[in-house]
């Protein structure tokens, strides 16, 4: 094996002349933090998805923790939550001096499992925090349904569903158009969208995105584009703590680009999880990601779980060996040293599908730019491996 890159890599951003042009625009205008552009990037966003507000943020974990913030969390609170998605969506609740009380997920896919939500509430539950995870919607209607029911507000960990469609009371509709209180999205590399790093926050609520607007900018009550268009002196005050939380210009302005490029991504994606689902349906060994009738997923990633006799490490190794780069599974928050202290999240149930979902699935290579030879190269790799070890078991 020569010592080159993989040459299917697992993921890769979308990002072309047209984004490096917009930051040059940018970049010349003289304008390059939380000015127009991020105002554009915020009504494009709203628009698309059918949301009333959206607030751009530097990235989604500071989404969740101003969406926590606004709900009300603070110390001592509880918030219900799974443990197997990016550490983010556990760590974001402990910024909050809160506890995270972590329940399992589905058997059948990678999200949170409504049935097992009503049994870890207590007195101290504060909200629900669900993450549509890889991309795949959850099932928001129940979690909307019990937090309504038990007064508890819902906040969507939404980082990776970009463009994700749930279909909700008859319609189609787009992850981040408000059912629950608040939806958050990230525009990492290794999302469908990217701005570099960048993060955005939908509601129907017009004081949380005050609220919003007012911590992302150091608890400032006077914006800079206020002040800077004034034609009197102004004064700023500080009425609350505040962070500096502020989405650039740049990163908008790539923003802009790449959120019209993303219904032509998504359709992209998702005729290549088609061409993954046919090319693995001859081994039975496999359990490809199954799509809910009621979801359509933008695949952020595509994870397929192994069987028991298929080792997690070594297939990914034999993968990579042939030049198929692969991730393991989600992770699962509560296993990482980080949470070594119990005081710090609660386990309210068996999570026996998150850590087998950890240790026995893995994300196989999908982006936009990936030629269909690529996903037949991978389901006949994976096609090899599983013969060879059923030929090895005799
Ligand atoms: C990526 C991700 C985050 C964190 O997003 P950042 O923009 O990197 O802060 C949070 N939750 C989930 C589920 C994610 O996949």
């Amino acid at each position: 094996m020569n010592s080159a890159l993989p040459q299917i890599p697992v993921a890769k951003p979308f990002l072309d002349e047209e984004e490096a042009e917009a930051v040059r625009r940018v970049i010349l205008s003289g304008w390059v933090t939380q000015g127009p552009e991020v105002a554009a990037f915020e009504q494009q966003f709203a628009d698309f998805v059918d949301a009333p507000h959206a607030c751009a943020v530097s990235n989604c974990t500071t989404a969740l923790h101003l969406a926590l913030k606004a709900v009300g969390i603070g110390a001592g609170d509880e918030v219900i939550t799974v443990s197997h998605s990016f550490i983010a969506t556990a760590n974001a609740i402990r910024y909050c001096g809160a506890v995270p009380v972590f329940v399992d997920i589905e058997v059948d896919g990678f999200n949170i499992d409504p049935e097992l939500i009503e049994a870890a509430v207590t007195p101290r539950t504060k909200a629900i925090l669900c993450v549509h995870q890889l991309g795949m919607p959850c099932d928001l209607g129940r979690v909307v349904e019990i937090g309504r029911r038990l007064s508890i507000p819902v906040i969507e960990d939404a980082a990776c569903a970009s463009g994700s469609e749930i279909l909700l009371e008859g319609h189609w509709r787009k992850i981040g158009k408000p059912h629950g209180d608040i939806a958050c999205f990230s525009f990492h590399p290794r999302k469908v969208v990217t701005t570099g790093d960048g993060g955005m926050l939908t509601t129907a609520n017009a004081d949380y995105d005050r609220k919003f607007r007012l911590w992302r900018q150091h608890g400032m009550d006077v914006t800079d584009t206020v002040r800077h268009g004034s034609r009197q002196v102004i004064y700023e005050s500080y009425p609350e703590l505040g962070y500096n939380y502020r989405m650039t210009d740049l990163q908008a302005a790539v923003g802009r680009v790449q959120l019209a490029r993303l219904p032509a991504l998504v359709s992209k994606r998702r005729h290549l999880a088609d061409l993954y689902r046919e090319s693995l349906r001859d081994i039975p060994w496999l359990e490809t990601p199954a799509e809910p009738a009621w979801a359509r997923s933008n695949w952020q990633s595509y994870c397929i779980k192994l069987p028991p006799w298929l080792d997690q490490r070594n297939t990914m190794q034999a993968l990579l060996d042939r030049g198929i780069s692969t991730r393991r599974g989600i992770m699962n928050a509560h296993r990482e040293v980080a949470y070594a202290d119990k005081a710090s999240h609660r386990v309210a149930a068996k999570l026996g599908h998150s850590v087998a979902a950890q240790e026995g699935a893995i994300i196989l290579p999908l982006f936009a730019q990936m030629m269909e030879d690529d996903v037949l190269f991978v389901a006949a790799a994976l096609r090899d491996l599983c013969s060879d070890r059923q030929a090895a078991a005799g």
